[in-house]
């Protein structure tokens, strides 16, 4: 018998346990001091100039869209390749998703699928870092600067990776990042959105909180609440204390969890590299993979198409996944027309993600490695 080995595991000890624990004692749980010290911490990793902690990466993405401005009537090209909460932000904003194609090699879009899809009314792109691969954001600024295009950064995977020696989503307009348990550091939910641009923090901030004109933590400080103006129509996209004292310590986590994981990804790089058929997502020219998701392709040579590899692994009792699905076919975006997307496709179908976490071990990894191999040798 062996036990499962899971494609996931968030890595939480006594420390998060004991920062909860201080939180729960202070009496103050909800958006408070954590939080802003959560802020503070993240924006000097990801060398930010700005950080607004939100319930998710998905609330994040929404505020980005309104403070960047873009609304009804407005196109924001999108991966199709990517986790839906891409392409819904812009919906949630009355624009449109305009999917563009993804590079076969990163998985992430080039500055050629986006001048392939760019129209009029282009008012933002949205650059995602697939699984942790860092895309090649100058290129497309370069294209996108000169037309006054807003470039939106989801890092919902990309904490720890780099981009030319800074850490992804430092070069973006605005970027925003994701602490659920699937991604690199985790909340259990959250979020946040970072910006070099100090007046669309400000919104942000406000958006978050209702666009109260006074903050829930001040009036609560304050004996006599001053009074609150609701400027704008806002939203709950709170974190909590809870989740942002937790939050703390997995940042500080952050440099041993991106080192084991591209310790356990340059193993089985090297492992399957004698096994025909496969071809491992590596980094790429311009910077480092914090392998968020260590993605295969099955190629022809392989015996195996994804979804027989996948029943393979299962049956050794490995939870492998399906690669990243594609927006396009959901029956959520049926009516939304788009142009080819072949290689897109392609990866959605042929790509799958084993499993890496920070306590995977060496004879658990051999294991994944030998049902792959098994399975090559018709086994
Ligand atoms: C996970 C993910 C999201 C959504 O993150 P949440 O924090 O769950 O809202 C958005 N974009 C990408 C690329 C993701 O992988």
């Amino acid at each position: 018998m062996t036990s499962r080995i899971n494609v996931m595991q968030p890595w939480l000890g006594p420390e998060e346990i004991a920062a909860v624990t201080e939180v729960l004692t202070s009496g103050w749980v909800a958006q408070g001091p954590r939080v802003a010290a959560f802020e503070a911490e993240f924006a000097r990793i990801q060398q930010a100039q700005h950080a607004v902690a939100t319930s998710s990466c998905t609330s994040a993405l929404h505020l980005a869209l309104i403070v960047a401005g873009v609304g009804r009537g407005d196109d924001v090209v999108v991966p199709s390749f990517s986790f839906i909460a891409t392409a819904n932000a812009s919906t949630y904003v009355g624009a449109r998703p305009v999917f563009a194609d993804v590079d076969r090699a990163t998985g992430n879009l080039t500055a050629e699928t986006v001048a392939a899809v760019l129209t009029e009314r282009t008012r933002a792109v949205i650059v995602v870092d697939q699984g942790g691969v860092p895309a090649d954001l100058d290129a497309i600024r370069a294209l996108t600067d000169p037309r006054g295009i807003v470039l939106v950064e989801d890092a919902a995977c990309g904490a720890g990776s780099t981009y030319r020696g800074r850490p992804v989503g430092a070069g973006a307009d605005v970027t925003a990042w994701s602490f659920h348990p699937r991604k690199i550091i985790t909340t259990g939910e959250g979020g946040m959105l970072t910006t070099s641009r100090a007046d669309w923090a400000e919104r942000a901030r406000r958006l978050r909180e209702h666009s109260m004109s006074v903050s829930a933590a001040t009036r609560h400080a304050s004996v006599l609440a001053p009074v609150e103006e609701y400027v704008e129509v806002g939203y709950n996209y709170r974190m909590t204390d809870l989740q942002a004292a937790v939050g703390i310590v997995q940042l500080g986590r952050l440099p041993a969890i991106v080192a084991r994981r591209r310790e356990i990804a340059a193993s089985y790089s090297k492992q399957i590299a004698d096994i025909p058929g496969l071809r491992p997502v590596e980094d790429p020219a311009w910077g480092t993979c914090n392998f968020q998701s260590y993605w295969v392709e099955a190629l022809p040579e392989y015996p195996l198409d994804r979804e027989g590899v996948l029943a393979h692994l299962a049956a050794a009792d490995i939870s492998a996944r399906r690669g990243i699905m594609a927006a396009h076919r959901q029956p959520a975006y049926a009516g939304n027309a788009h142009g080819p997307l072949p290689v897109t496709e392609h990866l959605t179908d042929t790509t799958f993600i084993l499993p890496v976490f920070h306590q995977l071990s060496e004879s658990d990894q051999a294991r994944v490695v030998d049902a792959l191999r098994t399975a090559a040798a018709g086994g």
